[in-house]
């Protein structure tokens, strides 16, 4: 394809969708044969602005929108989102490389985060004492907060802007959207049903680019709040330059999930499960397994665990026999890929290597094969760092507290799973460790909306956990009002023309 037929992805400022005035373009490509699909535009500083004024405009109007209105918007949205999700699940996979299943599933949860932000007025519900002191009576009220930003990652470039936008907007707030320059057409198709949904033209913005466009929306004067998900350095540059700049700022990082196996674990449930939350998605979820911690006995399970895994074929995402489809891009291939060096340097064992990994008429895909370590210990760089591959490392333990040591001293705490038949094993691990999401017999333990995610230690930093259900606190600031009221006042309750002395 020639640069000049190339689709150009659109911003969306001030209600108006744009092809990009500036010279910076980025190439977004198909992890599956490395061809370009389309290209998105480094949105210039001028448009930038002109996001942030609209979206400061659109708030003014849009905060005093009645709740239950707001909420109309949100449930029309989601059954939009819901008639087109085969649609928007193809999408997924040709801009990430994921499977159909797991495309649709990436849209899938999205779809149940604007389920919870139709349900906004209720989580919206403020408190009220009576009587705080004699005659007088203290109520809150919960608002929103104004123009709010999110930055997403590559990974799930439908949950993740869904996770954000949706409840942020619901509250009342006005939203500028920077999605992934990996797969940013998919943000495209979300924003363009969000706007059939009925909502107002220039309540939400599109900005596509990278740190420079970033980090002119983290500084500037009018955003109030910063939701980020991605990568730790990335991560933490982002909480620090937002704070910096007096912002709230919730910075989703990075993980290095640990799954513990006790010898008394179903040993096929164990073997079952690890080859999905290892290699699936190419092992490119926040949420994936990538440490297997044995303890005692449990390692005779390995040679089982490797066989499995050696059955699992990567491929393109209308295989509907492929277990899981390429990385992302070439640098990101090339990481993964250095990393599995240097475990073998470092004196790991492979177990199963997947470096050197073909796809039979896609000799330009970014594929991996699975690959297993065994005798990882905690001072190893593919112990220590995300990989984000499809790479398990295998550590043994002498003892459950021996495992619970290791993954409390990890420097990460996104999630974390036991495979036990004991209730008193499940419930010490669940009690002791310090992880965000933890799942008993199950690996990847991501809650539904109507909980929180959280993020412990170095996948996490900022003040509130939120998303789901807690993703109003992180939108909105309360507001308590204590009111007395002296019998001469005049009070006409109903159209709320109050007097207060
Ligand atoms: P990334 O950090 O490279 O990019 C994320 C976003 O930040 C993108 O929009 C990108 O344009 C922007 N960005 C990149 N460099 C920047 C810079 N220097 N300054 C400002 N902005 C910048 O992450 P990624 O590779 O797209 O995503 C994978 C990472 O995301 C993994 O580390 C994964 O664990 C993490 N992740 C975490 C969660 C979670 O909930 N904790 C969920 C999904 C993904």
């Amino acid at each position: 394809m020639s640069v000049e037929t190339v689709v150009k992805v659109p911003l969306l400022i001030a209600g108006e969708w744009r092809t990009g005035a500036g010279s910076d373009w980025i190439d977004v490509t198909d992890p599956a044969t490395n061809k370009v699909l389309w290209q998105a535009p480094c949105a210039t500083e001028a448009e930038v602005n002109e996001a942030l004024a609209a979206a400061q405009t659109a708030f003014k109007l849009w905060r005093e929108v009645p709740t239950p209105e707001r909420a109309r918007v949100m449930l029309r949205y989601q059954h939009l989102l819901k008639e087109h999700h085969d649609e928007l699940g193809v999408l997924v996979a040709k801009e990430t490389g994921k499977t159909m299943a797991d495309a649709k599933g990436d849209v899938w949860r999205g779809i149940e985060v604007v389920e919870q932000a139709a349900n906004v007025a209720a989580l919206m519900m403020g408190e009220t004492v009576e009587n705080v002191a004699r005659g007088v009576d203290t109520h809150s009220w919960i608002q929103p907060l104004g123009v709010c930003v999110g930055i997403t990652p590559f990974n799930f470039p439908a949950m993740i802007p869904l996770w954000m936008f949706p409840m942020a907007i619901a509250c009342g707030n006005a939203f500028i959207l920077k999605p992934s320059e990996q797969d940013p057409m998919t943000a495209v198709r979300l924003v363009e049903l969000f706007l059939e949904a009925g909502a107002p033209k220039d309540l939400l913005q599109l900005i596509h680019g990278r740190k420079e466009q970033v980090d002119q929306l983290i500084t500037a004067e009018d955003v109030r709040a910063v939701s980020f998900v991605g990568s730790v350095p990335v991560g933490q540059h982002i909480y620090r330059t937002a704070t910096d700049n007096l912002k709230r700022a919730q910075c989703f990082a990075g993980a290095k999930n640990h799954m513990v196996v006790m010898p008394d674990a179903n040993p096929q449930q164990v073997v079952n499960q690890l080859v999905g939350a290892s290699v699936g998605a190419a092992g490119q979820r926040c949420m994936a397994i990538s440490v297997a911690v044995f303890v005692g006995s449990a390692k005779d399970m390995i040679p089982a665990l490797r066989d499995e895994l050696a059955k699992v074929v990567p491929g393109v995402y209308t295989d509907e026999n492929a277990a899981y489809g390429p990385v992302i891009s070439a640098p990101a291939k090339q990481r993964v890929l250095a990393y599995i060096e240097q475990g073998k340097k470092e004196g790991a064992n492979c177990l199963l290597d997947g470096s050197d990994c073909t796809v039979e008429g896609y000799p330009d895909g970014h594929w991996i094969g699975p690959t297993l370590f065994t005798g990882v210990t905690a001072d190893m760089t593919i112990y220590q760092e995300e990989i984000f591959g499809p790479v398990l490392c295998c550590v043994e333990a002498e003892s459950l507290d021996d495992a619970i040591e290791l993954v409390n001293a990890n420097q990460y705490g996104n999630g974390t799973s036991i495979f036990t038949a004991s209730g008193a094993a499940a419930r010490k691990y669940q009690h002791e460790v310090e992880v965000g999401q933890v799942g008993i017999n199950l690996c990847i333990p991501v809650p539904l909306p109507f909980f929180s995610f959280t993020g412990w230690k170095g996948s996490f930093y900022g003040d509130l956990h939120a998303y789901g259900k807690q993703g109003v606190r992180f939108y909105t600031e309360t507001k308590t009002v204590t009111s007395r009221w002296p019998e001469d006042d005049v009070v006409h309750a109903s159209n709320m023309t109050i007097t207060l002395k």
